[in-house]
C-alpha cells in the first residue's frame, strides 16, 4: 500500500481552509491512522502543527509517544487497568461516565497528580459513550473545584453529520451540546475547548465548529459530503499487488475453493497476490469485486483465498509479474465499499499489517 503524505497534507490544508482563524484541529489517528500507519502519518501532522491527536486506546497512544510524537493525545476509550501507562506517557483520557471519573480522580489523588488534563464526553444522541443531559448537574458538582483534574475540553459526537435526512436531529444534538458545555464552563469557572464536528460536520455544519474540529476520514481523502469528482481531496492510499500466474481455462471449468468460480466461455485466469488475510474480504469473491490491470477493470472469479485471488483476464494481455491495482484514485475505496455493502472506513481499517506500507513525500 502506497501512502502519499503529500495527499495527506493537501487534505489537511483543504479542511484548514474551511475553518475560521483560531479553530483548532484534532486529527483522528485511531486504528493505525485508519490503516495508513501510525508514526509516518502522525509525524506529518505534528510537523504541520495540528493541535491534537486522538486515538481509541491507551496502547495506541503509547505507540505514538514511543515513536517520538509530542503533541497532546486524547484517548477516547481509556481502560482502568492501563492508567499507569496513560500517565507515564502523558496521554489525556476521555471521561465518559461517573465511574470512570471517580476511578480517575481516585487514581490522581493516590498518585499525587493535580490538574491532570481530561476531556469530558457528552452523549447528545449517539448513545455510545458519554454523560447524558440529566447527568450534567451532578457532573458539575463533582468537577467544581476538583483540583485533581483540569477539564481541557468538552465534546460530543454527531451521529449523522453528513446525512441530510437527519439534519433536524443534528441540530438537536448541537443544541444539547451547547446547553451542556455552558453549564460545565460555569461550574468550572474557566474556558474549555469545545468540539463536536467530525469530517462530515466540518463541511456541512460550519456554525458548529466551536473551538476545534475532529478530522478523521477526510484526512485520508474520503468525504461523502464533498461532490465526487471535485479534486479538492486526494485519496492518500493506493493498494497494488502483482500477478503470480496466468492460465487458460475452458468454459465451465471450476475455479478456486468449493468450485464456486466458473467462466461461461473459454478464457484466461490470473492468480494474484492478495487474499482475505490481507483485508481483501471474502465478500469480494465471485465477481463482486473488481480490480484494474493495464487500465482495464476485471472481476474476481470464485472464492477469495487467504493469500490469493483469481481474476477473469480473458480480455487483457496479462503476464506474470504484471501490476494489479486493488484501489487507487481511479478505482476509489468508496467504490469497493459499495461493491460489498460497507463503508470506506471498514475497507481501509481492514488492510492487515502483513501489507507493507510505503510512504511517499516529495
Ligand atoms: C472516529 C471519530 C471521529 C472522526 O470521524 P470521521 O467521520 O472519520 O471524521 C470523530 N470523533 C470521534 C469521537 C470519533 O470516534
Amino acid at each position: 500500500m502506497e501512502i502519499s503524505l503529500n495527499a495527506l497534507l493537501n487534505n489537511l490544508n483543504f479542511y484548514k481552509s474551511k475553518l475560521k482563524p483560531g479553530v483548532k484541529i484534532m486529527a483522528m489517528v485511531k486504528a493505525f491512522s485508519y490503516g495508513s500507519g501510525t508514526f509516518e502519518v502522525a509525524n506529518v501532522l505534528q510537523y504541520n502543527k495540528v493541535d491534537y491527536l486522538a486515538v481509541a486506546y491507551i496502547d495506541e497512544g503509547v505507540a505514538l509517544r514511543q515513536a517520538g510524537i509530542t503533541l497532546p493525545v486524547m484517548v477516547l476509550n481509556p481502560e482502568l487497568s492501563a492508567f499507569d501507562k496513560l500517565i507515564e506517557f502523558k496521554l489525556e483520557p476521555e471521561i465518559f461516565s461517573f465511574n470512570l471519573l471517580d476511578e480517575f480522580v481516585k487514581y490522581a489523588q493516590s498518585h499525587h497528580l493535580s490538574n491532570y488534563p481530561v476531556h469530558l464526553k457528552i452523549d447528545t444522541g449517539m448513545h455510545r459513550l458519554g454523560f447524558e443531559e440529566q447527568d450534567i448537574d451532578t457532573l458539575c458538582d463533582l468537577i467544581e473545584e476538583n483540583r485533581y483534574i483540569k477539564v481541557q475540553s468538552v465534546f460530543s459526537h454527531l451521529v449523522a453529520s453528513d446525512a441530510k435526512e437527519h439534519d433536524d436531529f443534528t441540530k438537536k444534538q448541537i443544541k444539547r451540546f451547547e446547553k451542556a458545555f455552558t453549564k460545565i464552563e460555569k461550574a468550572l469557572g474557566y474556558k474549555v475547548i469545545k468540539h463536536i464536528c467530525n469530517t462530515g460536520g466540518i463541511i456541512r455544519w460550519p456554525s458548529a465548529h466551536f473551538d476545534m474540529v475532529r478530522l478523521g476520514i477526510g484526512l485520508y481523502g474520503i468525504d461523502g459530503s464533498i461532490a465526487p469528482g471535485s479534486n479538492e481531496l486526494q485519496p492518500i492510499a493506493t493498494l497494488k499487488t502483482s500477478v503470480s500466474q496466468v492460465r487458460k481455462v475452458v468454459a465451465n471449468d471450476t475455479i478456486g475453493y468449493n468450485r464456486n468460480g466458473k467462466l461461461n466461455h473459454n478464457g484466461k485466469i490470473a492468480t494474484i497476490r492478495i487474499g482475505y488475510a490481507d483485508g481483501y474480504l471474502r465478500a469480494f469473491g465471485n465477481g463482486v469485486g473488481k480490480m484494474l490491470i493495464k487500465g482495464k477493470l476485471v472481476p474476481t472469479v470464485g472464492n477469495i483465498s487467504m493469500d490469493m485471488t483469481m481474476l477473469d483476464v480473458s480480455n487483457v494481455d496479462v503476464r506474470e509479474g504484471d501490476e494489479v491495482i486493488v484501489f487507487n484514485d481511479k478505482l476509489p475505496i468508496e467504490e469497493l465499499a459499495r461493491e460489498i455493502g460497507t463503508i470506506p472506513y471498514e475497507i481501509l481499517t481492514n488492510i492487515s499489517q502483513r501489507v507493507k506500507r510505503v510512504y511517499f513525500y516529495e
